[in-house]
């Protein structure tokens, strides 16, 4: 089987979470497989390497799990962007739309310098909104975005053309 048969076959539909009418793409099984997790490990370092990424930022909270292995196999630094209050440096913050209200992320400002080539790494892609705005606060910090990785991209909430604008021109590679 390809990677791609394999990461699919560990994806779990779970209806009407967290609320009904949404269908909740569960990763859980795919982490506890190690044989497909691994092969996600390997293709997000392969992308890493592919675009010279310098340092990896995984979004809160299933990015983290995805990030921070692949940044150890790549052999690069790991930095965390995290939901508003959670961290306890001084901080960039971004705030972004959701589809009722609004939300804000972070990162220690320290973290990230013009020198970093920045590969952000998360779960899903749905609407956009997180990865758009993790983009602004990567180069709010003075860093280069060389790409956006994630596992699953939701193609009918249209976050790939949201995100557009933000990519200037970087890639957004969906495994
Ligand atoms: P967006 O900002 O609308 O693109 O939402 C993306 C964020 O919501 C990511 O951080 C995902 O972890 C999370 N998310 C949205 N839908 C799902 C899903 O079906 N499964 C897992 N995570 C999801």
């Amino acid at each position: 089987t390809s990677t791609r048969e394999l990461l699919l076959s560990r994806i779990r539909d779970v209806a009407d979470y967290p609320k009904p009418g949404v269908v909740f793409k569960d990763i859980t099984p795919l982490l506890a497989d190690p044989k497909a997790f691994t092969a996600l490990t390997d293709a997000l370092a392969e992308l890493c390497a592919k675009h010279g990424a310098t340092k990896i930022v995984g979004l809160e909270a299933r990015g983290f799990i995805l990030a921070a292995p692949v940044a150890v196999r790549a052999g690069v630094g790991f930095i965390p962007v995290r939901k508003a209050g959670k961290l306890p440096g001084a901080t960039l913050s971004q705030a972004y739309e959701l589809e009722y209200g609004s939300a804000e992320i972070e990162v220690h400002a320290e973290d990230l310098d013009q020198d970093d080539r920045v590969l952000v790494i998360d779960d899903v892609l749905a609407t956009g909104g997180t990865a758009e705005a993790s983009l602004e606060l990567v180069r709010r910090a003075g860093a280069e975005v060389v790409g956006v990785a994630v596992l699953m991209e939701l193609g009918f909430l249209g976050g790939r053309a949201r995100l557009e604008p933000a990519l200037r021109g970087a890639p957004l590679e969906a495994l």
